[in-house]
C-alpha cells in the first residue's frame, strides 16, 4: 500500500509503487506517450494501454492505405513498447461501457486520452447520404478491415461503379482515389481481407476524378504520396494544364514553399499526359466545389460550382455550374474526434480542451487527465508527428508528478480483473500475439504475408483458441 506522505497526501511514485497510467487509445499517439513513460527513469510507472479494438495499432492498422507496406511497418517499431515490461496492453475493452471514465480514473493515477478523431465530416449538401455516397472514414475502414466497417453499405456503394469522384484533395483523397484505380493485381499481395480484394477487382471503376475546392497550390496532399499515382499499373494521372496557371504573385507564393513547388512540379509534367485505350483515367480537378449529389434512388453524380482563389487563399464561388457524372462519391473532407462519454470534446474543433497536453475543464488543467495525438491536436500529421506530441504530453504529465500534484492512490483493484470479474473479455499481449499470428495463418493460404481479419468475432476467436491450446 502506498500509505501517507508527511504532507498527508498519498505519497510521490516510488519503485514499489510506481504512477498508475491508463492510455485510452492503442494508436500511434497513445503507444508513442506509452514509450515516453517508460524511456524516462525519473518517475516510476506502470502503463495500461487500453483500446476498444481487440489490436493494436489504431489508423496505422486501420488507415495507412494496405497498398502502402512500408509505412505500414511502422508496426515493427511501434509493437517494441507493447512488449516493455511496464506497458500492458489491455484491448477489446470500451471506455463508456465497458468501463466508465470515472471508475477508470478511480483504477488510476492519471488518463492519458489518446483515441483518436474517427469520425467523418460532412458537406452539409443536398443528397449527401443517398446510395453511393460514403466518407472516407466508411472506405478507408473497410478496405483496411475495421470490425466495424459497415460491409453492407461499402459494397453496395461500389458495386456497378463506374465513374468515382473523391471529394478532396488531401493524403486521404490520394489513398481512396489510388485504391479505386489500382488493377486487382496490385491488391492482391497486400493484406486487405480478401472480400475486399473481391469487390474492388468486381467493381468496373472506368474512370475516377478527385475534387478539390481550390487550387493545386492550396491542396494539402504531399508530393511522395501525390507522385506515388503516376506509377499506377492500369490508371492515367490527367491534369487540365489551365487550372495550373498561376497569376505571378501567386506563383511567387508557391514558390517559397517546398511542398506546393514540388507539387506543382508534379503536376505540370503530368498535364502533358495523354490517356492510352484501356487504362483508368485519374483526374485531378481543381477549383471546384460540391453544391449538390444528384439522384433518387442512388448518386448519379455531383453538381460542382467553378471557384476562384483570393490572394488569401480563400475560395470564392463564380456561380458557374456544371455536373460531373458520378455514381460512387467518397467525401474526403476530414476526421473528427468524439467525446467520451464523460469527456467533452469541442464540437468544431472536433479536439479535447487542453494546454500542451493537460486536459482543460472548465477552463482549468483537470488533475490526472491529459490527450496526445489528434483528439489533443485535431486531424494533421503523419504517424511520426504522434512522436513528438505525445511526448510533450507526456513531459507534463512527468511535471505534474515531480511537483506533487500527481500522486500515488491506492489501493485499487487490478483493471483487467475488474474488468474480467464483470464479463469483459480484456485482450492482452499475448491473445494478440494469437492474432497477429492467425493473420499471418491466413495470409499464408493465399501466399501473402498476412491477411486481415476484420470480425471482431473472428479475433476473438483466434484469442479463445489460443488458449484452449
Ligand atoms: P486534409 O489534408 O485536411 O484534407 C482535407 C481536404 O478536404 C482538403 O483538400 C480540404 O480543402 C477539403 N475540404 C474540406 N472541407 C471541404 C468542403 N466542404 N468541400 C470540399 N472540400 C473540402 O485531411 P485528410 O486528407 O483527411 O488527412 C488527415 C491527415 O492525415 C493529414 O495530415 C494527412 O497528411 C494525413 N495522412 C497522411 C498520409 C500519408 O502520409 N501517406 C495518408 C493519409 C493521411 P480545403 O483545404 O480547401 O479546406
Amino acid at each position: 500500500m502506498p500509505g501517507v506522505a508527511a504532507d498527508g497526501f498519498p505519497p510521490p511514485p516510488s519503485a514499489g509503487h510506481p504512477l498508475r497510467v491508463a492510455i485510452v487509445g492503442a494508436g500511434p499517439a497513445g503507444i508513442y506517450a506509452a514509450e515516453a513513460l517508460t524511456r524516462q527513469t525519473d518517475v516510476p510507472v506502470a502503463v495500461d494501454l487500453i483500446d476498444r479494438l481487440p489490436t493494436p495499432f489504431g489508423l496505422v492498422r486501420h488507415g495507412i492505405a494496405p497498398d502502402h507496406p512500408k509505412m505500414r511497418a511502422i508496426r515493427d517499431t511501434l509493437h517494441r513498447s507493447l512488449d516493455h515490461p511496464l506497458v500492458r496492453f489491455v484491448g477489446n475493452v470500451d471506455v463508456g461501457s465497458d468501463i466508465t471514465l470515472d471508475e477508470l480514473r478511480a483504477h488510476v493515477d492519471a488518463v492519458v486520452y489518446t483515441y483518436g478523431a474517427a469520425l467523418d465530416r460532412h458537406l452539409g449538401i443536398e443528397g449527401e447520404d443517398l446510395p453511393g455516397s460514403l466518407a472516407a472514414t466508411e472506405f478507408v475502414s473497410w478496405y483496411c478491415g475495421h470490425p466495424d466497417a459497415d460491409r453492407g453499405r461499402v459494397e453496395a456503394a461500389l458495386a456497378g461503379a463506374r465513374s468515382a469522384v473523391v471529394i478532396g484533395v488531401g493524403n486521404v483523397a490520394l489513398d481512396v482515389g489510388r485504391v479505386l484505380a489500382r488493377a486487382a493485381e496490385e491488391l492482391e499481395p497486400t493484406d486487405m481481407p480478401q472480400h475486399v480484394l473481391e469487390a474492388l477487382a468486381a467493381a468496373p471503376i472506368e474512370e475516377v476524378a478527385v475534387l478539390g475546392r481550390r487550387g493545386p497550390a492550396q491542396a494539402t496532399f504531399t508530393t511522395q504520396e501525390l507522385r506515388e499515382l503516376g506509377g499506377l499499373a492500369a490508371a492515367t494521372v490527367l491534369v487540365d494544364p489551365d487550372e495550373l496557371v498561376l497569376d505571378p504573385a501567386a506563383e511567387e507564393r508557391a514558390a517559397a514553399d517546398r511542398t506546393v513547388a514540388r507539387n506543382l512540379a508534379v503536376l505540370r509534367e503530368w498535364s502533358a499526359h495523354v490517356l492510352e485505350p484501356g487504362r483508368v483515367p485519374l483526374r485531378l480537378r481543381f477549383y471546384r466545389r460540391p453544391v449538390r449529389l444528384l439522384g433518387t434512388d442512388r448518386v448519379t453524380g455531383v453538381e460542382v460550382e467553378r471557384t476562384a482563389v483570393d490572394g488569401d487563399g480563400r475560395v470564392m464561388g463564380t456561380g458557374q455550374l456544371e455536373v460531373l457524372p458520378a455514381d460512387l462519391v467518397v467525401r474526403s473532407v476530414g476526421y473528427r474526434g468524439i467525446p467520451l462519454p464523460g469527456l467533452p470534446v469541442d464540437e468544431r474543433s472536433g479536439t479535447v480542451a487542453n494546454d500542451a497536453g493537460r486536459v482543460l475543464r472548465n477552463g482549468h488543467p483537470s488533475p490526472g487527465e491529459y490527450a496526445a495525438g489528434w483528439i489533443k491536436r485535431g486531424p494533421s500529421g503523419v504517424v511520426g508527428h504522434n512522436k513528438h506530441d505525445a511526448r510533450e504530453t507526456v513531459a507534463a504529465l512527468l511535471a505534474d508528478a515531480a511537483a506533487g500534484t500527481l500522486r500515488v492512490r491506492g489501493p485499487v483493484d487490478d483493471l483487467v480483473q475488474t474488468l474480467t470479474a464483470r464479463g469483459a473479455e480484456p485482450v492482452l499481449l499475448d491473445d494478440w500475439r494469437a492474432i497477429d499470428a492467425a493473420e499471418q495463418v491466413l495470409g499464408a493460404t493465399r501466399g501473402r504475408a498476412r491477411t486481415t481479419m476484420h470480425e471482431r468475432e473472428s479475433l476473438l476467436a483466434a484469442v479463445r483458441a489460443a488458449a484452449a491450446r
